[in-house]
């Protein structure tokens, strides 16, 4: 939240009303922390989202003809805190804020652990591609039996020079390398695409540019 003032007065500046009602919010939050430690994730949730949506609501609203700046609708918001009480729905999208699991605990934005099975952001187990393609699972066989630490990076050390180039080796569009020829991929926070989609025009030449670095690891790991 603070941030979010910093931002607010250095694009605005000190007269704009929706950086006036959340440095209100702000400093109520901060003076009466007797108050509002006690407040749930959903809360907050219900306060940040307030922010969010009177944020796009003023900036995307021009100045009127008088012009005069457009003002923040947060003013009930402020009054409802002043008394000590935050709402208790606004229609927050809690869903998509934390998850399918609302119940549990733990703060799924905090990332300690997985709380609803699915990949943890923090390392969990790793995302495996239960169909690879036939052709690569037959080629990176050996080298997957040989070591489960087998990925691109480990690989390509073991890869005697010319070593294999990663921007060469594009089997879909976005798509993950790792989890596409290896058929796990075990980076915490993968941007790429585990569809399992690959282009089948191709694998052949994605194989044999692998090849070599491939037999090398198989022999450095024997
Ligand atoms: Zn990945």
């Amino acid at each position: 939240m603070c941030s979010h003032l910093k931002l607010l007065m250095m694009l605005f500046g000190a007269n704009c009303d929706h950086l006036i009602q959340v440095s209100a919010i702000y400093f109520l939050v901060k003076e009466r922390v007797a108050v509002f430690q006690l407040v749930t994730k959903e809360q907050v949730a219900h306060l940040v989202w307030s922010i969010f949506i009177d944020a796009r609501t003023c900036f995307s609203t021009t100045h009127d003809q008088m012009g005069n700046p457009p003002v923040s609708r947060l003013e009930w918001l402020v009054g409802a805190m002043r008394g000590g009480a935050l709402p208790p729905t606004m229609g927050t999208p809690l869903l998509s804020m934390f998850g399918n699991a609302r119940d549990g605990p733990r703060n799924p934005l905090l990332g300690a652990g997985t709380q609803n099975g699915s990949r943890s952001e923090s390392g969990g187990p790793p995302c495996t591609n239960s169909q690879v393609n036939a052709k690569i699972a037959e080629a990176t066989g050996e080298a997957r039996r040989c070591s489960s630490l087998v990925n691109f990076r480990t690989v390509s050390v073991a890869a005697a020079p010319p070593k294999p180039q990663l921007g060469s080796l594009a089997l879909s569009r976005g798509g993950c390398f790792d989890y596409l020829f290896f058929g796990k991929c075990s980076a915490a926070r993968c941007t790429y695409k585990h569809d399992g989609h690959v282009n089948e025009a191709r694998v052949d030449n994605v194989i044999s540019k692998m090849r070599p670095a491939l037999a090398q690891f198989v022999s450095a790991n024997a």
